[in-house]
C-alpha cells in the first residue's frame, strides 16, 4: 500500500501514519521527522534546515525532494510505504510522480486529515515528542505512562520550538498558502480521500480505514 497523509499541522497525521504503518507492515517515512533527526545530529543537512523549521518556513523543494528520492529508494519500500508531511507544495507532488514512475509504482490513496483550526493549535499546544525516538504524546489527549518521559525508550519529551502558538499560527498560513492546492491535485487524480480528523485518535483510525475501501471523491 502506497499512501500519502495530508493535512494541516497537528492534523494528527504522524500519530495515524504511525498507527497505520503498524497495521500495514509498511515504513512511516515523515520528512519532519527525517529533519528533526539531521538537525539533532548536526548534520549538513541539519545546519540546512533548522532555520526553516524553528521560523515556521517550508525546507526548499530541492533539498526536500532529495531526501526523500533517496529514502523510497532503500529496499524496505518496496512493499510500499506511507509518506507523512510529503508533499508539501505542487512541486514536491510532481516529484514524487516522476518518482513513482521511475519506481513502476502509483499511489494508493491520499488521505486528506481535516481539522478545524482551533483544535489544531490545541492540539500543537499540548503536543510533546520524544527527543530521543521522535514518538509524539499530548499532554491531554495521549499522554505518556511517565510524565516527562517516552513510553518506548525512556527519552525526555519535549515541546518542540516550532509548536509555539506564533509558529503555529505561521505554519497554518503556510499550509493555506503551500499545500491546501493539493487537495484539488489529489482530487483530479482521483486519489482523495477527505476524513473528518475531529474525534478521538481511534475514531479517526477506524474512520481512515473505512476511507480506504470507500471509493475516492
Ligand atoms: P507538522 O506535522 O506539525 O506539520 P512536520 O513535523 O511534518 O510538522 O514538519 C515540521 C517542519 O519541517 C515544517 O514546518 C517544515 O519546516 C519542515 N518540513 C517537513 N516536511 C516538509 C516538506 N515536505 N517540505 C518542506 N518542509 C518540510
Ligand atoms: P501532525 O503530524 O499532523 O502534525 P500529530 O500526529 O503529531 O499531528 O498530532 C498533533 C498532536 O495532537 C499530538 O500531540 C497528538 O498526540 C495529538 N493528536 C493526534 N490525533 C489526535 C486526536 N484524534 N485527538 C486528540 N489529539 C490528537
Ligand atoms: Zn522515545
Amino acid at each position: 500500500m502506497r499512501l500519502v497523509l495530508l493535512g494541516p499541522p497537528g492534523a494528527g497525521k504522524g500519530t495515524q501514519a504511525s498507527n497505520l504503518a503498524a497495521h500495514l507492515g509498511v515504513p512511516h517515512i515523515s520528512t519532519g521527522d527525517m529533519f528533526r533527526e539531521a538537525a539533532a545530529s548536526g548534520t549538513e543537512l541539519g545546519a540546512l534546515v533548522s532555520s526553516y523549521m524553528e521560523s515556521g518556513g517550508l525546507v526548499p523543494d530541492d533539498v526536500t525532494i532529495s531526501v526523500v528520492r533517496r529514502r523510497l529508494s532503500l529496499e524496505d519500500c518496496g512493499m510500499g510505504f506511507i509518506l507523512d508531511g510529503f508533499p508539501r507544495t505542487l512541486p514536491q507532488a510532481r516529484a514524487l510522480d516522476e518518482t513513482l514512475e521511475e519506481m513502476d509504482a502509483t499511489l494508493d490513496a491520499v488521505v486528506n486529515i481535516s481539522v478545524p483550526d482551533e483544535v489544531l493549535v490545541r492540539r500543537s499546544s499540548g503536543r510533546r515528542t520524544c527527543s530521543r525516538c521522535g514518538r509524539t504524546y499530548h499532554l491531554e489527549y495521549d499522554p505518556p505512562e511517565r510524565e516527562g518521559l517516552c513510553d518506548d525508550c525512556g527519552g525526555e519529551l519535549v515541546h518542540r520550538s516550532d509548536d509555539r502558538e506564533e509558529t503555529v499560527l505561521q505554519r497554518l498560513h503556510v499550509y493555506g498558502e503551500r499545500t491546501a492546492p493539493l487537495v484539488d491535485y489529489y482530487r483530479s487524480r482521483s486519489l482523495l480521500r477527505t476524513v473528518d480528523g475531529d474525534s478521538s485518535i481511534d475514531e479517526v483510525f477506524e474512520r481512515i480505514r473505512s476511507a480506504l475501501e470507500a471509493a475516492p471523491e
